[in-house]
């Protein structure tokens, strides 16, 4: 391959990179569906154990199709080594809990993906494992409230669905005055668009099953980070817990990342337009789009991503009603809980996504009863506008 890759833009490292190619000169990378690995001889399995010989000994420990998937990963990312994992919530987990024991403290922005949230809130105090659930937008809060014995501190930005952002650098700082570890949820930033470990990070992960694979068809996840905390912290537990990917789905993930910056650019700018287009009509409220010049903390988006990506959330005038009437009135655009499709979805939180939370945790995470998330697909840009702006018409 290119000798030098890092003078090679995203674009053709997304349908290079990682490439093993096989003896038959496939074009496409081969899907390698296989459990385990044949040896010649004894010796040589004795070799492959003692790490003599670098090959693959079984696939819950690593599989080619898997590597491919990961050096293009880490290609895009910056990192130096990453390990793939059965979705999005395995990679969380594992990111967490292979870093951390009883006694131990965990600092987390509040505003979570609702599984992730349940990791902080209930799976690790029940393991003895301390965690303070903060509001992320908050510097202070941070400062406030780390400890000696934090050893993770993890939040998403932008979040879900409000589309808060966290100062990736400022909670980098905090973390380094213990010695903590900052792992942060990239999904709804893209990989494109944000690049947490240039900013300090030290460990990002990825839902894959979102704009990675991009076409709603398989559950991935994927964790990277420095050759030395994935080789030290997180290789032995990856290997024991078995959270490993499916072949076959990293061979999907593969082939989405060859279109995902052509993806993400069509869907980002369809979704400036169309956060804009919200923006004008009366029979909304609010509009929250980190591409926009009015979101409240336009200034650290400026600083740490390059766009404002596929997501919109808005606030209809009125409430669940409106919201409901809104959803029902979509033709092109299909209500589900899923993001970063080709298809544009629709989601109302407070009655899917977050309905069980609190309604006082619902409310101090901003999620109204009038709300709604857009997922902005590969349509049309047009025809979107025109659902949608149908649908505000039924909705008003
Ligand atoms: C979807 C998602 C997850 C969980 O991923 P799965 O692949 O569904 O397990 C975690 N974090 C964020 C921000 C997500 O959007």
């Amino acid at each position: 391959m290119a000798s030098d890759w890092s003078k090679l833009s995203a674009a053709t490292k997304m349908v290079h990179g990682g490439t093993l190619r096989s003896q038959f000169g496939e074009t496409s990378e081969a899907m390698y569906l296989t459990q385990g690995f044949v040896y010649d001889t004894a010796e040589a399995a004795e070799a492959r154990f003692n790490g003599e010989d670098e090959g693959f000994i079984y696939s819950r420990y690593a599989n080619p199709t898997n590597e491919m998937f990961e050096q293009r990963m880490c290609l895009l990312e910056g990192a130096e080594a990453a390990r793939s994992t059965a979705s999005g919530m395995a990679a969380v987990a594992a990111a967490i809990l292979c870093q951390v024991r009883a006694g131990d403290h965990v600092l987390a922005a509040r505003a979570l993906f609702g599984s992730c949230r349940w990791i902080i809130e209930t799976l690790l105090p029940r393991n003895g494992v301390e965690t303070t659930l903060i509001d992320g937008t908050d510097p202070t809060a941070w400062e406030r409230e780390i400890r000696k014995n934090t050893k993770v501190l993890f939040f998403e930005t932008p979040t879900n669905p409000t589309l808060e952002v966290v100062d990736i650098r400022h909670v980098v700082e905090v973390a380094r005055s213990v010695g903590a570890k900052v792992v942060v949820d990239n999904v709804f930033a893209t990989p494109l668009l944000q690049k947490p470990l240039e900013l300090g990070a030290d460990i990002v992960v990825y839902s894959t099953t979102k704009h990675i694979d991009g076409q709603g068809r398989c559950l991935g996840g994927i964790i990277l980070g420095s050759e030395e905390w994935i080789g030290e912290t997180l290789h032995d537990y990856h290997r024991h817990t078995g959270p490993s990917m499916s072949p076959f789905n990293a061979w999907v993930m593969l082939k989405g990342l060859e279109t995902l910056p052509l993806r993400v650019r069509a869907q980002t700018e369809a979704a400036g337009r169309i956060a804009d287009f919200l923006a004008s009509r009366p029979e909304v409220k609010k509009v929250i789009y980190p591409g926009r010049a009015d979101h409240p903390q336009a200034g650290i988006i400026s600083k740490q991503m390059k766009g404002g990506s596929t997501l919109i959330c808005f606030e209809l005038k009125g409430g669940k009603k409106e919201a409901f009437a809104f959803e029902n009135g979509l033709d092109v655009v299909k209500i589900s809980n899923n993001l970063g499709d080709a298809k544009s979805l629709v989601t109302h939180p407070a009655t899917t996504t977050h309905k069980n939370l609190a309604a006082e945790a619902r409310a101090e995470l901003g999620i109204s009863d009038g709300m709604l998330r857009l997922s902005v697909g590969l349509e049309d840009c047009d025809d979107l506008l025109n659902d949608i702006g149908n649908a505000l018409a039924k909705a008003g």
